[in-house]
């Protein structure tokens, strides 16, 4: 549906963009066709006409003049930006590879580092939403994760104080090429944390892979099946076939948050790993990012400073 709506060629250009939300009106109504793909109806009396208010993005129903905000219930509620702005930082945040800082972002679209703190986060916590549901399934290769703490000297390897542990899951086909792939922080390498962390993110009988660290097992509570590879550790394991994805992907993630964020909080990088994950598991349909984030949006609950900050 959104496919044939507005149709882009691939790796959308800037002027491209800007032809199809350059402007506060085109934004009004990219935003309603999401919300109303079958046309407006009034909640308060069901009637199908309407006019829009210039002033502020309201529906108004011709009939009994209820007014439907076009923002109120989604993640754009209540900004008093104007959404041509946020549909820019979507256009962004979207087509940067490695990623924006919410420095660089507000620098570009011309806000304040505070607001596109806002914009950047409340835009990444969508794609966590989004994401959350899909589940990995036939072949996954997983493996532990470490984020931040001593990057040289004694805190090398598994597990080591001040890092943030998070599962690394790549779906393959069965020829072996990446599909999906997923990145979730964990509270650590336990079996019974794994086995929640599967029952929620893994289909059924979903083949795993992995070394034989002794919480993977864990996956099989999923009633998935486990292959563990022998290994041996050190190098060499980096360099089995069945590990390449995994860890080609994990060391993507890493340079790109390296490079692009100096200081990521812990409690955040839940948020900078979907970000990473949503365009990966979406690259080949660039052109499609913009609609299909700026849709997703529009179907998630608002997200409150309080709700944004809060510790998880
Ligand atoms: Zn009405």
């Amino acid at each position: 549906m959104l496919k044939n709506q507005i149709q882009f060629q691939r790796g959308l250009s800037l002027p491209k963009f800007l032809e199809c939300y350059g402007t506060e009106v085109q934004c009004r109504e990219s935003l309603q066709r999401m919300r109303w793909p079958r046309g407006f109806e009034c909640p308060n009396c069901g009637h199908a006409g309407y006019c829009r208010l210039k002033q502020r993005p309201v529906l108004q129903c011709n009939r009994c003049k209820h007014q439907v905000s076009l923002t109120a219930g989604t993640v754009f509620a209540q900004t008093k930006l104007p959404l041509h702005t946020w549909f820019l930082a979507i256009y962004l945040l979207t087509q940067h590879k490695n990623g924006l800082s919410a420095l660089a972002l507000s620098r570009q679209v011309g806000v304040s580092p505070n607001t596109a703190w806002l914009i950047k986060h409340k835009l990444m916590q969508t794609m966590v939403e989004r994401d959350d549901p899909k589940a990995l399934t036939h072949l996954v290769q997983i493996d532990d994760a470490y984020w931040g703490g001593e990057r040289h000297g004694g805190g090398t390897g598994r597990g080591s104080p001040g890092k943030t542990p998070f599962v690394a899951a790549v779906q393959l086909s069965a020829q072996g090429f990446p599909l999906a792939m997923r990145l979730d922080v964990l509270r650590g390498f336990r079996k019974k944390l794994l086995a929640k962390w599967a029952k929620r993110h893994l289909d059924q009988d979903t083949l795993v892979v992995s070394d034989g660290l002794n919480c993977f097992p864990g996956v099989t509570a999923a009633k998935c099946s486990h292959l563990v590879l022998p290994t041996g550790g050190g190098a060499a394991s980096v360099k089995h076939p069945m590990f390449r994805w995994v860890n080609t992907v994990l060391g993507n993630v890493k340079n790109a948050l390296h490079g692009t964020y100096h200081a990521l909080k812990p409690k955040y990088l839940q948020r900078y790993l979907s970000e990473f994950c949503y365009r990966f598991n979406r690259r080949f349909r660039l052109e499609e990012l913009i609609p299909r984030l700026i849709y997703a949006a529009a179907h998630t609950p608002p997200l409150p400073y309080r709700l944004l900050t809060a510790d998880v």
